[in-house]
């Protein structure tokens, strides 16, 4: 059976709507003009009971749903649409592994703002930029500091992680037709993300502190506007044997290879991406399992059981690592999953407490 799409969504519009070409402005949870009747502060959304909005002028000052903020900017006739669009931002259409095999890096994300070849060279020029702006990382730097603090018993810092020293934060606009605001500088580690198809599509950036603390900044890690891929790995060297790791954070992934030497683990950054993930063609003659390095998240209620019911839980690390498996098993290649025991802990959580 399918799950339902208003599971799936709960909590999770800003990414989906944003996915679907809603500028990030219409998302902040400020008020501001209204995507679809304008103004100047009479619309706002809020990532309250699993993500609604309301404008004062064409939703009549009533709340509506992340489900009818998509349908309306996506110009769905139905409810229908909108779900199979959320089941398919999440991969769970029942001809999930036919379609991965055909298309591994899920490439294009449906949107109205189209990715052109010009757009698209443009976001990769710009977080090529970033990458040639950072250096290899070197004892003592913001990033070595950081790290070290973060994933006790890290050996070496791979090389994949850089350190750039100086780079900006943009703060969303606060109103639409604003810009985005210049918030500062900051020191940043920087890691690439690539498809299964070994194209750059995506920049990870942590920003830190002189010191090597997190900055004080409302995101402390962020990604690019990148190219539309929603299938990605931080690849933090190249696995050896037949075996890779992966695994949602990059702290995590390091403290996984501290506690299991010899094992590479690849960041996917998110639950979502970590789930999308597919073994890249190029190693396909190699790779022959996924090591799963789950997180152990806390079961949060996504919905309120009615009538006696009882509420319906999730827990993202989890299913994340259930839902690769799967897709993993489809097109035949063996996956194992390792989680910590305690539950709300990852693996970089597992490696404090044993250090
Ligand atoms: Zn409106």
């Amino acid at each position: 059976m399918l799950p339902y799409a208003e599971d799936l969504a709960y909590g999770r519009w800003p990414d989906i709507l944003a996915a679907a070409g809603l500028d990030q402005a219409f998302l902040t949870g400020r008020s501001g003009p209204c995507p679809f009747c304008g103004g100047k502060d009479r619309y706002q959304f809020q990532n309250r009971n699993g993500g609604r909005y309301i404008c004062r002028s064409c939703t009549e000052a009533k709340y509506r749903s992340g489900f009818d903020l998509l349908m309306r900017h996506m110009g769905y006739k139905t409810f229908r649409d909108a779900a199979d669009h959320v089941r398919d931002y999440f991969n769970v259409t029942t001809d999930n592994a036919e379609r991965h095999v055909e298309r591994p890096a899920l490439a294009v994300v449906r949107s109205i703002d189209e990715w052109t070849p010009e757009k698209i060279a443009r976001n990769t020029g710009k977080m090529q930029a970033i990458w040639d702006q950072a250096n290899p990382v070197i004892p003592g730097d913001p990033v070595d500091r950081y790290l070290r603090s973060r994933v006790p018993g890290l050996k070496e810092v791979p090389q994949e992680i850089r350190f750039h020293p100086e780079l900006p934060y943009w703060d969303p606009p606060a109103t639409l037709g604003s810009r985005p605001s210049l918030r500062g500088h900051f020191p940043a580690m920087v890691v690439r993300g690539f498809d299964p198809e070994d194209r750059f599509v995506q920049i990870h950036k942590t920003y830190l502190t002189e010191d090597g603390r997190k900055a004080d900044v409302p995101y402390v890690k962020k990604t690019d506007a990148g190219i539309g891929s929603n299938s990605f790995a931080l690849r933090l060297g190249a696995p050896s044997w037949d075996s890779i790791g992966v695994a949602e954070g990059i702290e995590t992934a390091l403290s996984a290879m501290v506690l299991r030497p010899g094992t590479v683990v690849w960041p996917c950054h998110s639950s979502t991406i970590l789930s999308n993930f597919m073994v890249p063609v190029s190693l396909k003659d190699q790779v022959r399992r996924v090591i799963i390095f789950c997180d152990n998240d806390k079961a949060k209620v996504v919905r309120r059981g009615a009538g006696g019911a009882p509420d319906v839980l999730k827990r993202a690390g989890q299913e994340a690592g259930a839902t690769l498996a799967e897709r993993l098993r489809k097109v035949g290649i063996r996956s194992l999953m390792i989680q910590p025991a305690k539950t709300g802990t990852d693996m970089n959580d597992l490696a404090q407490r044993i250090a």
